[in-house]
């Protein structure tokens, strides 16, 4: 337990600040660490005590922690508009420059883009699109969503039903009916004894098709996915599995919504983690490395397939009821302008694929440690899965060793995260190769103090 002194930050936290994703009574005890300041890959605590940080915040932080030229782009944008909405017809500069560069941007092509504030109120808003077709299209039964155990998408009532992990609806009474969570394509974790990558990959596209059949083709609107899982423990699907399951949703007529939260902006080695794994999205979610988080800012795309009817149905009515007061805002889009520039100029992607492959490298070399069971992963996002020494399997629950680990790693100096027992990697898209070695030292040193 770490010593709260009266009065400080940390017990004016503990008083007043009630946390997302933080066991409440365990947080009293313990009280916050609390950053300061941040430089290149690198998070400061108010003690002074440096860390880099792996987890890119929260895979999000894509240029590093001290880019001017961010501040800059919306300190000039909050003196010249500071605020403006995108209801009844109005519109201004940075959303119309940022929607004609997403659309260019696209790896599929795509029609139009939606602005919201967060990955979660994203993908709810996708949901009531989708559902909003369906009656456009006088087919008011096509309404029911398919995704992923263990995919994450959120925490709004209804992207929390998406999200297919316990915490998230436990004791929320969640999922909401009509969302439906099928296999997650996790080879080393759901394999089969015997059962090769492409045989899983068959397997997934199966479960797929019988989940479809199941709940009847006619009632089936979408599949949501990620196209590697971030939240879920770094889910790299198998080599063939994206083509299956394309295959299955192109013969019941089910719409493909790729959730690019994490992999989009060139996580994976290319602009989109859909390019990664040849996925063709009739709708792709953004948020996170589209402005670097420096400010809260979501998107998403969609093609005629999807705009058409929900326009018509828009006419029909008179209007879209939806919209954020915040959604489109002008320095948010200004922010999503610099920051997609200072990707495309400093090839960030072309880092991300190089010293990503780096970074892979490394971490696979720690497969030889009697205390690492897999390393997977592509460009600069992967997982380490810790496993207890042999012998000793039944000393410890699920998750323990992961958080032990994550516990060491954070007091030697690097921020990762543990889901269960995989501990995760996505550093800023900045990072070099030594600063790689640095984070895998430290690895390696955490993995001889774990016990
Ligand atoms: N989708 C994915 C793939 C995510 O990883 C996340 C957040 O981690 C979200 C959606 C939700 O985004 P937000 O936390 O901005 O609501």
């Amino acid at each position: 337990m770490n010593k709260i002194l009266p009065n400080s930050a940390e017990a004016r936290d503990v008083a007043y600040h009630f946390h997302g994703y933080t066991n409440a009574r365990a947080h009293e005890e313990n009280g916050p660490v609390i950053m300061e300041t941040g430089k290149g890959v690198r998070v400061f605590d108010n003690n002074g005590k440096s860390y880099i940080e792996a987890m890119a915040g929260l895979w999000s932080v894509a240029v590093g922690f001290d880019e001017d030229r961010l501040a800059d782009a919306a300190y000039q944008q909050m003196c010249k508009l500071p605020f403006y909405h995108n209801f009844s017809h109005k519109s201004h500069g940075p959303v119309v420059d940022l929607a004609e560069k997403l659309i260019s941007m696209a790896p599929v092509p795509m029609s139009k883009v939606f602005f919201t504030n967060s990955g979660s109120e994203a993908n709810d808003t996708i949901i009531k699109l989708v559902w909003y077709r369906s009656n456009a299209m006088g087919k008011p039964e096509k309404k029911k969503i398919i995704s992923r155990l263990r995919g994450y998408h959120g925490v709004t009532a209804l992207s929390a039903s998406l999200t297919g992990l316990p915490n998230n609806h436990r004791s929320f009474d969640l999922p909401f009916e009509g969302i439906k969570h099928t296999t997650c394509p996790h080879y080393w974790k759901d394999g089969q004894d015997g059962e090769t990558e492409e045989e899983f990959a068959t397997r997934c596209a199966k479960d797929l098709d019988a989940m479809i059949q199941a709940e009847g083709p006619d009632t089936v609107a979408a599949f949501i996915a990620e196209p590697i899982m971030g939240a879920g423990g770094v889910v790299v699907p198998p080599t063939t599995y994206w083509e299956k399951i394309q295959a299955v949703l192109a013969e019941y007529d089910i719409l493909l919504i790729a959730d690019e939260v994490i992999c989009g902006f060139g996580r994976t080695g290319k602009m989109f983690g859909s390019e990664t794994y040849d996925i063709k999205p009739d709708i792709m979610t953004m948020s996170k490395q589209i402005t670097s988080s420096y400010i809260p800012f979501s998107a998403f795309m969609i093609n005629e397939r999807v705009y058409e009817p929900v326009a018509d149905e828009s006419n029909k009515i008179g209007v879209l009821g939806h919209g954020y007061t915040g959604g489109a805002h002008p320095v948010g889009a200004a922010v999503a302008l610099e920051n997609i520039k200072i990707i495309e100029e400093r090839n960030l992607v072309q880092n991300a694929a190089e010293t990503g492959a780096y970074m892979q490298e490394q971490l696979g070399a720690l497969l030889d440690h009697p205390l690492v069971g897999e390393v997977r992963g592509q460009a600069l996002i992967a997982a380490v899965e810790v496993v207890p020494p042999t012998g000793r399997e039944a000393e410890f629950n699920p998750g323990v060793l992961g958080g032990r680990l994550n516990a060491l790693m954070a007091e030697n100096g690097v921020i990762s995260r543990n889901m269960m027992d995989a501990l995760a990697f996505c550093p800023p898209l900045i990072i070099t190769r030594d600063e790689v070695d640095e984070v895998v030292d430290i690895l390696g040193r955490s993995l001889n103090q774990l016990d």
